[in-house]
């Protein structure tokens, strides 16, 4: 049975395309297993929730600009020695973010950090939060870029506004004093606000070197280091390894 003209424009109006889509097959679904009225209608509800779910969390994805789709699932937690696969899967349930925690994941290339951070941010859109990944030179060069266009605040307002802000590859080379009061901001106007993932080739106890204000560093660390769940990742590369075949 089709939904007359007259019901799909009124869903349409409605912006009800949860039940629009569906109302086809539930209708048949509902003549064949004597469904009552009310279940019937529990179940196109619940066919609209789920659509309007399912697009809040591609919006979140989109929104949070990834590299790439990393998903926890598809780490494989035996190619990384000493690392603590509960510690990791605690991080999933996005309890660090409710808690305005920050996370901090370094070590050699190619040994899951950018992985993980990115399955991490896709944990998190998928439970209700904004997230935005970034990589520290494209974050720093979009700051000195806005100096220029007088857009400082709007940028510096777009990484303090989600819930979770990742910052890729940090440190791989050292801050001018110029980055290092914008990454100060950035951590000081977060601390009681949202979380911060940060991935770095070196360990937090080499950051203050890279600094050259050591006021400010120490400062910076002891909000962000101090408040983190430091992950050290060790081995070798994973992408030496190749695809796996099938
Ligand atoms: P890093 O950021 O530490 O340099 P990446 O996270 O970019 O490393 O990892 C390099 C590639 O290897 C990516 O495609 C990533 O998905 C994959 N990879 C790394 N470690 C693992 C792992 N333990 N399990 C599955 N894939 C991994
Ligand atoms: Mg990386």
């Amino acid at each position: 049975m089709r939904p007359s003209p007259s019901m799909q424009l009124a869903l349409k109006s409605l912006r009800l395309s949860g039940i629009a889509d569906s109302l086809e097959v539930r209708l048949e679904q509902a003549r064949e297993g004597n469904l009552g009225y009310l279940e019937f209608l529990e179940i196109i509800f619940q066919d609209e929730v789920e659509r309007r779910l399912a697009q809040s969390v591609q919006r979140r994805l989109k929104q949070a600009d990834f590299q790439e789709y990393k998903a926890l699932e598809e780490f494989d937690f035996t190619a990384v020695p000493g690392i603590n696969p509960k510690a990791i899967k605690d991080l999933g349930t996005c309890l660090f973010i409710e808690r305005k925690e920050h996370v901090i994941l370094y070590g050699p290339p190619g040994t899951g950090k950018t992985h993980l951070a990115q399955a991490l941010g896709n944990r998190a859109c998928r439970s209700n939060y904004t997230v935005l990944f970034t990589t520290a030179i494209k974050l720093f060069r979009k700051l000195t870029a806005s100096r220029v266009e007088g857009a400082y605040e709007d940028v510096m307002r777009t990484l303090l506004k989600p819930h979770l802000l990742i910052i890729d590859d940090l440190g791989l080379i050292g801050f001018t004093q110029e980055q290092t009061e914008a990454f100060y901001e950035i951590v000081a106007e977060r601390h009681h606000r949202g979380s911060i993932i940060i991935t770095s080739n070196r360990p937090p106890g080499d950051w203050p070197g890279l600094f050259p204000d050591q006021v400010l560093a120490n400062s910076l660390m002891d909000r962000l280091a101090h408040k983190a769940h430091h992950l050290p990742l060790k081995g070798e590369s994973y992408r030496k390894r190749g695809r796996p075949q099938q």
